[in-house]
């Protein structure tokens, strides 16, 4: 079915070529607008009523999509060609970029399974007496709320008399878990006793006290209980007010039903951790940074409460027995070749690929793009929810499509030894060593120099007859190896080696 591309030029700041963009097939391209959020909003109205639309632009998707909504017509989906394309020192080359992120745009969304979570407003507050209580007292109409103070603090602290929320004094010494399920154990736990008359008294302590609760507003200031977050676990600074205050309020959001994407899939068959009680494979267990994954017999297990999606597992594992759903390996694949194809369709040659996580490099691009040099017009975007989950069979897989490099943007806080690691590895597999390169900088103006410096002719030239890999990424990778060797096509994987 055809889809309509409504294209706008941004008050005039970029030129989208449609008959460009039309050699994508499948789509048919409006004529260009120039105030498509603004002056043109009826035409923008009367193009979205008719459906099945996508809209040139990422900025006022939230404009569009509300447009949508009041006028009762299905929400369009949207394409940023201007912060990636045409907003560059070279957009007058940027054609074949824009068809080919068109047409990755045109691509069916991603389903994603869910894991439903159930929060009943169990929430822990901990912290100076001074702010949790302040915090508790704001969240007490909206949660049940229970504030620990620790227990030299609580002897002195002015505890309220009222039931609005209950107050204890102990030492945290553990939690697990995660939003909806979190569990603590708590030493010299004191309980607060009801009546009497004159100062507010403790129970005497006892250790190993446990509790549950479904959520933690954590006020202290101290080291996190969870070193790389967990759902469920909110922290600020009780220093910064402003940041209690956002924490406080997002707290206060965090009952009744919820979602979180299942990250990763796991299938036992394949998986090396161990046979006959000796220890084969620990791999993802030591990549695992937030500890989601755990021995289950021969094999392991990932809590999904405790998954936090960053891919390590399923880029550290040799057999394939621990892979990634979000998006899942074939989506990763299916969008790199859908971007070559459609860049040499509309008369591109040797395209590179910028993979870069979805918060620190559309920020770095779109600086880039606004006061800057923009990205140059043979550099693709290729946006993933953590870098980590781009590991060398994705690299393998992108030069086996046709592009001529892979360019990795590393964010501060990028696993840059995992990330380097999967580069090394894809780049001996390759023998392209030149192709795939790490960008480690937090400067606009340098991500662009960094890019246009690095192109061809240093580059090798892309593969001629460029694959569609399909199948596991250990297939995949296989393939893409033998492909860059010039060798025919790959024979079947051969099995992992267990321990005996
Ligand atoms: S995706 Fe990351 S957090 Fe989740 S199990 Fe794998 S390594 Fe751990
Ligand atoms: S890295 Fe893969 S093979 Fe090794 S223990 Fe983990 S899931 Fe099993």
């Amino acid at each position: 079915m055809t889809t309509t591309l409504i294209l706008c030029d941004c008050l005039g700041s970029m030129q989208p070529d449609p008959k460009v963009m039309e050699t994508v097939g499948e789509l048919r391209c409006t004529r260009v607008h120039t105030s498509l959020c603004q002056d043109q909003i009826d035409r923008a109205a009367a193009l979205v009523d008719k459906g099945n639309v996508m809209i040139a632009c990422g900025q006022e998707a939230r404009v569009f999509a509300d447009l949508a909504e009041d006028i009762g017509a299905p929400e369009p989906r949207f394409v940023d060609l201007r912060d990636r394309a045409g907003w560059s020192d070279e957009a007058a080359q940027a054609g074949p970029k824009m068809a080919a992120l068109v047409a990755e745009a045109l691509l069916p969304p991603l389903e994603v399974r869910q894991l439903d979570l159930n929060s009943d407003g169990q929430c822990l507050i901990l912290g100076p007496a001074e702010t949790a209580l302040a915090a508790a007292a704001d969240l007490a109409g909206e949660l049940a709320v229970t504030v620990l103070l620790d227990p030299d603090e609580a002897a002195e602290a002015d505890l309220p008399n009222g039931h609005e929320f209950e107050v204890v004094a102990g030492r945290l010494t553990r939690a697990s878990g995660g939003f909806g399920a979190f569990e603590v154990t708590i030493d010299a736990l004191q309980m607060l006793v009801a009546g009497g008359r004159g100062a507010r008294r403790f129970t005497p302590p006892r250790d190993g006290g446990q509790s549950r609760c479904d959520l933690i507003l954590d006020l202290s200031g101290t080291t996190p209980l969870f070193a790389h977050g967990r759902d469920g676990y909110l922290r600020a600074d009780p220093r910064h007010p402003p940041a209690v205050a956002r924490a406080t309020i997002q707290a206060a959001g965090m009952v009744g039903s919820f979602e979180k994407p299942l990250y990763t899939v796991t299938e036992p068959a394949l998986c090396a951790h161990s046979r006959a009680r000796i220890t084969g494979c620990t791999r993802c267990i030591d990549a695992c940074a937030t500890g989601a994954i755990a021995p289950d017999g021969d094999h392991v297990r990932v809590d999904p409460l405790v998954c936090m999606g960053c891919g390590g597992c399923h880029a550290v594992c040799p057999s394939g027995a621990i892979g990634f759903a979000a998006p899942d390996f074939g989506t990763i694949t299916r969008r790199l070749d859908t971007l070559a194809r459609a860049y040499r369709g509309a008369g591109g040659t040797a395209p590179r690929l910028l993979v870069h996580d979805s918060g620190f490099g559309p920020e770095m691009i779109g600086l880039a793009a606004r006061f800057g040099r923009g990205l140059p017009a043979d550099v693709i975007p290729f946006e993933v929810p953590s870098l980590t989950i781009f590991g060398h069979a994705e690299m393998l897989a992108a030069l086996a499509a046709g592009f001529a490099g892979v360019e990795v943007l590393l964010a501060p806080a990028s696993e840059r030894g995992l990330i380097g690691a999967q580069a090394d590895l894809a780049r001996t597999i390759s023998g392209r060593s030149a192709a795939i390169t790490l960008i480690d900088v937090d400067d606009p103006d340098r991500l662009s120099d960094t890019l246009y410096a690095a192109r061809a002719p240093d580059l090798p030239e892309p593969l001629d007859r460029p694959i569609a890999a399909r199948g596991s990424r250990r297939q995949v990778a296989r393939m893409a190896a033998r492909a860059l060797h010039g060798l025919p096509d790959a024979p079947p994987p051969a099995p992992i080696a267990l321990p005996m």
